[in-house]
């Protein structure tokens, strides 16, 4: 096992959104500095790291500059080029491994991990040219194509319910490479957020019950309300797969839940992921902590919940009529409000979330929910209450 990286040394954050500035501030809390290196300024985590490095990620000198400054490093989202990790393994260590976010962050490179691992994963094929697209069954639609590469938040990918429309998705995401996958008629989506310290030891969340808007994440809760067998089986995947790929760090895994009651995994995320952010308010120790302690080989912290708790995410689009007032959303105590620091409010920009703690799920979910709309219908008048 390597040397543990103590409280007061540097930590490097590849990618500064909010999964790097919720990384830095838990970091921070145990006593890390942090550096956030991105092509891009004033960021959710340049906020609140104590060095923001604004460069490309294909300027190797300014990445090497970099990976001098620090003593570990991490990434926050997994579009980070592999040769820029490469670039700074010469120099610091990079948790999780390089290897994992090679095979996380291509699709299909992915899918075929999970297959070969005996994953069970949702049916595919890989589409390369308009050709593929003949050997498609019937039985293979109504079916999601997805760009192998580069792809988040449903960006990247078409739902196809035809021939016709399979052809002309194809036409229209224009890539090298596609994955076509059945559509999955689902009675739930769940994920597992997993962490793995130097040590092997593994600390678990969820399963954690995610519902989706426009294919972006809308709602998240925990504990479900899913048979003992479906949450047994979605936490050894998950701790099959930390092992399987030597996790350092933090892994999400993403699932649908079948109609006929089959799990099956529809993606990896090699970081803290949206639906762990309740984690914050609700655990003992937060995905975001167990990241720093797994990059820096201290001991995992506890994965035991305090309270049943809900995520709703709150997105640009709650910017259009003016910034929301946020003192309607605080009129309920329990509601926990986490903003990103972003400037431009776009539709369908992840701005912020808001997190209950409650004597049960539903109530956290409408609580939650409540506040969210809160926000919605008005922000002029506040009335305490
Ligand atoms: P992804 O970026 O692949 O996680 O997709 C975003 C969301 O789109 C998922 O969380 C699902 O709600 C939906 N989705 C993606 N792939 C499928 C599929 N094969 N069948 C049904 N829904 C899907």
């Amino acid at each position: 096992m390597s040397q543990a990286i103590l409280p007061g040394s540097t930590i490097g954050v590849l990618g500064s959104g909010q999964l790097g500035r919720m990384f830095a501030i838990a970091a921070r809390r145990l006593g890390y500095r942090v550096q956030v290196f991105s092509p891009d300024d004033d960021t959710p985590a340049g906020q609140v790291a104590d060095v923001e490095v604004q460069s490309s990620y294909s300027d190797m000198d300014a990445v090497a500059g970099f990976a001098r400054q620090v003593d570990v490093v991490t990434f926050e989202f997994e579009n980070v080029p592999v040769e820029t990790i490469n670039a700074v393994e010469r120099f610091a260590p990079v948790h999780p491994a390089g290897r994992v976010l090679h095979t996380a962050q291509q699709r299909l490179r992915e899918k075929q991990f999970l297959h070969l691992a005996g994953i069970p994963v949702t049916p595919f094929r890989t589409v390369q040219t308009v050709d593929d697209l003949q050997a498609v069954g019937d039985d293979e639609l109504p079916a999601v194509l997805k760009t192998a590469a580069w792809g988040y938040d449903g960006k990247g990918q078409a739902k196809v319910e035809s021939r016709e429309e399979l052809e002309a998705a194809w036409r229209e995401l224009n890539c090298a490479e596609a994955v076509l996958e059945k559509f999955v008629d689902f009675e739930a989506e769940l994920s597992v957020v997993a962490a793995r310290g130097q040590d092997g030891a593994v600390a678990l969340y969820g399963p954690i019950m995610n519902t989706h808007r426009n294919h972006i994440l809308d709602v998240s809760v925990t504990p479900t309300r899913f048979p003992k067998p479906i949450v047994d089986e979605a936490r050894d995947i998950a701790r099959a797969l930390l092992a399987e790929l030597e996790v350092v760090g933090v892994l999400c895994v993403e699932f649908f839940l079948t109609t006929h009651g089959k799990l099956l995994v529809n993606e990896l995320a090699p970081r803290p992921h949206n639906s762990g952010h309740l984690t914050i308010d609700a655990y003992v120790a937060c995905q975001f902590e167990q990241q720093v302690r797994a990059v820096c080989g201290l001991p995992l912290g506890s994965a035991t919940q305090v309270r049943p708790a809900a995520m709703v995410n709150l997105l640009g689009d709650i910017w259009q009529d003016g910034e929301p007032d946020w003192r309607q959303a605080l009129t309920d105590r329990n509601v926990k409000l986490h903003l990103y620091g972003k400037r431009d409010a776009r539709i369908g920009r992840k701005m912020g979330h808001l997190t209950v703690l409650a004597d049960s799920p539903n109530e956290a979910v409408e609580q939650a929910l409540a506040a969210r709309g809160r926000l919605t219908s008005t922000n002029t008048s506040f009335s305490p209450v």
